[in-house]
């Protein structure tokens, strides 16, 4: 037995050392051919992604619970139900004040604010190895902190803000901005969601809705490309969690979220047009950003996209309102406009 088993690992070896030396003879082959840049000449264009470090976070890890300071807090508000905290995304050119706002509250029915509690926020991101404690702040009345991030340059950061009576955690994205780099922006419902938040009557299931047929390829897409994706939504802040979880089910990049700061369900289509536009202009006029093209599904994006002085041949429109007013008609899902754009579309910078 003991010979047997001697020679099978002989030729184990035998065979390990002949499939590395291949893998070995292989890999120097396909680095000469990707070195010359012909033979994949057509996938060039995948190059000008130069990665995220959001692309890969390390766990953080939470610090030690901590009393309320309140006793109210205790017997009035995380007993409402689960947390609704949010962090609102923000996007910054450089030199700018980086004041990132946190929302506190529990319960689906009432959204009881948390407050006067003490919320830690940690940065992590561009030019960092590790999570950074920034900042120790106190809610306010409203739920609502904001805490100001020592000045970071040009990059993409993820935001964590912890409560340390609880150790609930809350998360967001501050993006300062890489002069000359392009952005497209996304509407989520009707555009990326098969149905329309309204349509949506139960709203702890939203994150069980279906993405439109290569939505999320779509939006992949411009990432590897270099772009900088933003999600505009007239969605109510506190379904900031809910959202982010269903991009993460389905594949979506995890980048700027901009949703409503309102308590209120929905917003009507005038409301809902003004506070796009008004996002898409603090982007374009305070923030120096390059709104290249806008995907949408509603004539209040339509309004919103052309008020942003994006042209009408970079505004595409899918459902109902596709084609309108001069804008891309896109028909039924994202699959054939993917495989056209593939071909097309140039580095984002
Ligand atoms: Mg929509």
């Amino acid at each position: 037995m003991k010979n047997v088993n001697n020679g099978r690992t002989a030729s184990r070896a035998l065979i390990v050392t002949v499939l590395a030396c291949l893998a070995i003879v292989l890999a120097g082959i396909s680095y000469h051919y990707t070195g010359t840049g012909m033979l994949y000449g057509a996938t060039e264009a995948e190059d000008c992604y130069a990665g995220s470090p959001l692309d890969s976070v390390p766990a953080l890890k939470l610090p030690a619970k901590e009393r309320w300071r309140n006793l109210t807090t205790a017997l009035f508000i995380v007993t409402q139900g689960p947390p609704y905290h949010m962090v609102h995304d923000l996007v910054v050119a450089p030199g700018q004040p980086q004041v990132v706002v946190g929302k506190f509250d529990y319960g689906s029915i009432f959204h009881k604010d948390l407050e006067y509690e003490k919320v830690y926020v940690y940065i992590y991101g561009t030019g960092m190895s590790a999570w950074q404690k920034v900042a120790t702040c106190i809610t306010d009345w409203d739920g609502k902190v904001y805490a100001q991030i020592p000045a970071r340059g040009p990059g993409e950061y993820m935001i964590k803000m912890v409560v340390p009576g609880d150790l609930s955690v809350a998360y967001g994205y501050m993006m300062v901005l890489d002069t000359g780099r392009n952005t497209v922006v996304f509407d989520v419902d009707g555009t990326l969601t098969t149905t329309d938040f309204e349509a949506v009557e139960d709203y702890l299931n939203v994150d069980d809705g279906d993405a439109i047929y290569y939505s999320s390829e779509l939006v992949n897409l411009y990432k590897r490309r270099g772009y900088q994706v933003v999600y505009l939504t007239a969605r109510p802040y506190w379904t900031a969690r809910m959202t982010r979880s269903w991009f993460n089910l389905k594949g979506f990049p995890n980048t700027i979220l901009h949703t409503t700061l309102n308590n209120i369900d929905t917003i009507d289509a005038n409301e809902t047009e003004e506070y796009k536009i008004d996002f898409l202009l603090h982007l374009r006029n305070d923030v120096g950003m390059n709104l290249i093209s806008a995907y949408g599904n509603s004539s209040t994006d339509i309004g919103a996209y052309k008020a942003a002085g994006i042209p009408d041949d970079s505004i595409f429109i899918i459902g109902d309102s596709a084609g309108d007013e001069g804008t891309v008609p896109i028909t039924g899902n994202y699959y054939n406009h993917y495989w056209e754009l593939e071909e097309v579309l140039e580095c984002g910078y």
